[in-house]
């Protein structure tokens, strides 16, 4: 078995060398922001079929890269969770042993069944005599019940198939998961701060108000949930990002008092732990975007009252 592997080289290098050592595991866990951790999970897929990556690199000109190749001004299939409006995972390009999985294009999380139907497929045994892989992207929409079925596959790992999860954060995947995954952790690509030129108008009004967070009323503070209404899967973006640049907010409140000399607020660290259990509530337990912005706001408001 194997446990987190933990180095401070380049992802891209690391899998490279695990291709060129021979040396591919059954699952990964790929962590961070942005898109790199997605495109470098398809690069990665893409050369555990190609028939010339002696070095861990796609040669592009062999029939399985020709097959899994994908023009980035095409269209992505669209996914449905539930198989009705669409399918319920693609492949890459259309390498048959390549699959990816995502959210479906109207769900709020990957589905149970989307699971079941890689666990199906990855069983089957690869179509041209090499490795099978399933990429899953946003792992962290996947809730319990999901993780767990896919918890079954990675007990039991059909051989010749390697299985990638990438997620935003490692804390959204259950603990089994990640003990049974090599772990792969991007750097942040953002090193835009929070006030910042860079600092996109959507995070600055959210960094205003926690400033003016003391003049606040209860009622200024539900006005400002309330745009966390409406449709679940784009509100739950959104409070997922009033969550991330909340704690990078009180992170720096904390920073400023330990500068200064001073013993950091204990309900600043307890709005901190306050914020990752809001995170779980919304992630792995589905509440209302809008209800976790309103205890988030009135929580950090009696913090730093
Ligand atoms: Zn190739």
């Amino acid at each position: 078995m194997q446990s987190e592997a933990h180095t401070e080289n380049d992802p891209a290098e690391i899998l490279r060398r695990a291709i060129g050592n021979d040396r591919v595991h059954s699952s990964y866990l790929f962590t961070g922001t942005g898109q790199l951790p997605a495109t470098t999970a398809q690069t990665f897929a893409r050369a555990l079929v190609c028939r010339n990556a002696d070095r861990g690199e796609v040669c592009e000109s062999c029939d399985a890269c020709h097959r899994s190749y994908e023009d980035a001004e095409g269209t992505p299939i669209v996914l449905d969770g539930k198989g009705k409006h669409g399918p319920t995972h693609r492949h890459i390009g259309d390498h048959p042993d390549l699959l990816w999985v995502e959210r479906g294009h109207d769900d709020t999380r990957i589905t149970i069944g989307q699971i079941r139907d890689i666990q199906i497929a990855l069983r089957l045994g690869a179509n041209e005599g090499g490795r099978r892989v399933a990429v899953i992207s946003g792992a962290e929409w996947m809730n319990p019940q999901a993780q767990n079925a896919l918890l079954r596959l990675l007990e039991e790992p059909p051989s010749a198939t390697s299985l990638i999860l990438v997620a935003n954060r490692a804390s959204a995947i259950i603990a089994t998961i990640r003990s049974r995954s090599v772990r792969i952790r991007f750097e942040d690509e953002s090193t835009v701060g929070l006030r910042d030129s860079e600092t996109p108008a959507e995070v600055a009004e959210i960094v205003q108000m926690l400033d003016d967070l003391r003049g606040q009323s209860v009622g200024q503070l539900l006005d400002f949930a309330e745009q966390y209404r409406g449709a679940r899967a784009p509100a739950a973006e959104g409070v997922t990002e009033l969550i991330d640049v909340s704690a990078e907010w009180l992170r720096m409140e904390v920073k400023d008092h330990v500068g200064r000399g001073e013993a950091p607020p204990t309900r600043s660290l307890d709005a901190h732990r306050s914020l990752q259990q809001l995170r779980r509530d919304l992630v792995q337990r589905n509440a209302n975007p809008q209800m976790v912005a309103e205890r988030l706001l009135l929580g950090l408001r009696d913090a730093v009252a």
